[in-house]
Formats: C-alpha cells, sequence, structure tokens
C-alpha cells in the first residue's frame, strides 16, 4: 500500500466514523463554520482547562472531506494548548494551500492525510473550513465562520 492509498484510507475511514461527533454540554467556547461553495456547515464546541483544550466535538453535515479533516482536527488538539493550535492550525493551512510548502505531510501524523487536497483547489476550503472554526471559538468569537 503505498502513502496515497494509506492517505485515502484515513479519510474514508474518519468520514464514515467520525471521531468526537456530537455536542458539549456546557462548553466554554463553540461557533458555527459554514462553507457555501460546497454547502459544509458544522459547529464546533470546547471544553477548556485553562488554557488547554480538554475537550472538542463537532457535528454539521458536510462533505467527506470536510467530515474527515473535523474528525482528523478533534483527534489532532485534544489535550492541546491554545498556542499549540495555533501553531498546528498554520502548519494545516500551510500544506492546504501551498504547492511550495516546506511541511512535511509525515510530520503531522494523521493530518497529513488532508495534504491530497491541495491538488483540489475546490476542496481546500472543505478541510479549512473545521480549522477556521474552531480558531474562532477558542478566540471567542461565538459566531459564524463562513469561507467565503
Ligand atoms: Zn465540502
Amino acid at each position: 500500500m503505498d502513502l496515497k492509498e494509506l492517505y485515502r484510507d484515513v479519510i474514508v475511514d474518519h468520514n464514515k466514523h467520525p471521531r468526537n461527533f456530537g455536542k458539549i454540554d456546557h462548553a466554554d467556547a463553540h461557533a458555527d463554520g459554514h462553507n457555501p461553495l460546497c454547502g459544509d456547515q458544522l459547529t464546533v464546541t470546547v471544553k477548556l482547562d485553562g488554557d488547554v483544550i480538554s475537550d472538542v466535538k463537532f457535528e454539521g453535515s458536510g462533505c467527506a472531506i470536510s467530515t474527515a479533516s473535523a474528525s482528523l482536527m478533534t483527534e489532532a488538539v485534544h489535550g492541546k494548548s491554545k498556542q499549540q493550535f495555533n501553531s498546528l492550525h498554520d502548519q494545516v493551512h500551510d500544506m492546504l494551500t501551498r504547492h511550495d510548502s516546506t511541511i512535511d505531510p509525515m510530520s503531522l501524523g494523521k493530518l497529513g492525510a488532508l495534504s491530497g487536497v491541495r491538488e483540489f483547489p475546490a476542496r481546500v476550503k472543505c478541510a479549512s473550513l473545521c480549522w477556521h472554526t474552531l480558531q474562532a471559538a477558542l478566540q471567542n468569537q461565538n459566531q459564524l465562520v463562513s469561507t467565503e
């Protein structure tokens, strides 16, 4: 199995069986995201322990890429501080959007599976929606995020 197949399997798995799907009761922060180009919609809820993301969930409906990306993100950011999240957000954004990205997808673990998205510019917003939405939630902007 080559890396492309492995990455494709990760996306398929996380779309079919999204992790941390649902809503946290009494969340400390939340935000809604919308990608009108594709119709992806999601709500992210976060529980904070000081500066650390102690729990994060998402719900909504979207395409396979947006669902898989949100599922992978919730796994990846669990237990991370806001600063660590911002750093990871920047690395993922770089990997998703820049063809000359110096980010090695392998260094991001399962999140590397999203690297194939940069070959499909129309899908970049599907993959980045959850990241923008969680970022807004952490900045306490409990507002609607639109990728437009
Ligand atoms: Zn989409």
